[in-house]
Protein backbone atom coordinates (compact mmCIF):
# COMPACT_ATOMS: atom_id res chain seq x y z
CA UNK A 1 0.00 0.00 0.00
CA UNK A 2 1.38 3.70 -0.96
CA UNK A 3 0.38 6.06 0.79
CA UNK A 4 -0.17 10.23 -1.31
CA UNK A 5 0.77 12.94 1.26
CA UNK A 6 0.87 16.46 -0.09
CA UNK A 7 2.57 18.91 2.51
CA UNK A 8 0.45 22.23 3.52
CA UNK A 9 3.29 24.58 3.45
CA UNK A 10 4.73 24.33 0.29
CA UNK A 11 1.95 22.31 -1.49
CA UNK A 12 3.95 19.76 -2.83
CA UNK A 13 3.17 15.72 -2.65
CA UNK A 14 5.33 12.97 -2.15
CA UNK A 15 4.50 9.13 -1.29
CA UNK A 16 5.78 6.58 1.48
CA UNK A 17 5.31 2.83 1.62
CA UNK A 18 2.59 2.48 4.33
CA UNK A 19 5.31 -0.26 6.06
CA UNK A 20 8.06 3.01 6.37
CA UNK A 21 4.55 4.93 7.83
CA UNK A 22 4.23 2.37 10.16
CA UNK A 23 7.68 2.11 11.56
CA UNK A 24 7.74 6.18 11.67
CA UNK A 25 4.70 6.06 14.14
CA UNK A 26 6.28 3.06 16.22
CA UNK A 27 9.21 5.31 16.80
CA UNK A 28 7.04 8.37 17.22
CA UNK A 29 8.67 10.19 14.56
CA UNK A 30 6.62 12.71 12.66
CA UNK A 31 5.61 11.97 9.30
CA UNK A 32 7.88 15.09 7.78
CA UNK A 33 8.04 17.19 4.45
CA UNK A 34 10.86 15.55 2.32
CA UNK A 35 11.50 19.20 1.04
CA UNK A 36 11.42 21.30 3.67
CA UNK A 37 12.39 18.84 7.74
CA UNK A 38 10.95 21.64 8.99
CA UNK A 39 7.49 20.96 7.48
CA UNK A 40 5.04 19.14 9.83
CA UNK A 41 1.73 20.21 8.26
CA UNK A 42 1.09 16.96 6.23
CA UNK A 43 -1.96 15.72 4.63
CA UNK A 44 -3.10 12.27 3.36
CA UNK A 45 -3.68 13.01 -0.13
CA UNK A 46 -4.63 9.34 -1.08
CA UNK A 47 -4.11 5.58 -0.65
CA UNK A 48 -3.15 3.30 -3.31
CA UNK A 49 -2.56 -0.46 -4.02
CA UNK A 50 -0.87 0.31 -7.29
CA UNK A 51 2.14 2.73 -7.64
CA UNK A 52 1.20 3.00 -11.76
CA UNK A 53 -2.16 4.66 -10.52
CA UNK A 54 -0.94 6.91 -7.47
CA UNK A 55 1.41 8.00 -9.96
CA UNK A 56 -1.05 9.27 -12.42
CA UNK A 57 -2.97 10.80 -9.89
CA UNK A 58 0.23 12.47 -8.38
CA UNK A 59 3.17 14.00 -9.25
CA UNK A 60 5.68 11.73 -7.29
CA UNK A 61 9.04 11.86 -5.16
CA UNK A 62 9.45 8.35 -4.30
CA UNK A 63 12.20 7.54 -1.31
CA UNK A 64 15.64 5.73 -3.12
CA UNK A 65 17.94 4.68 -0.86
CA UNK A 66 17.02 7.02 1.54
CA UNK A 67 16.55 9.63 -1.05
CA UNK A 68 13.97 11.20 -2.50
CA UNK A 69 13.98 10.87 -6.22
CA UNK A 70 11.69 12.37 -8.27
CA UNK A 71 9.93 9.58 -10.56
CA UNK A 72 7.59 11.79 -12.29
ZN1 LIG B 1 7.01 21.32 2.67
Amino acid sequence: MYIAYKCKTCRKSFILLEDEVRHSELESRYITCPYHAAHRDIIVTGKYDDLKECMEKHPIFKRVNGKMKQIK
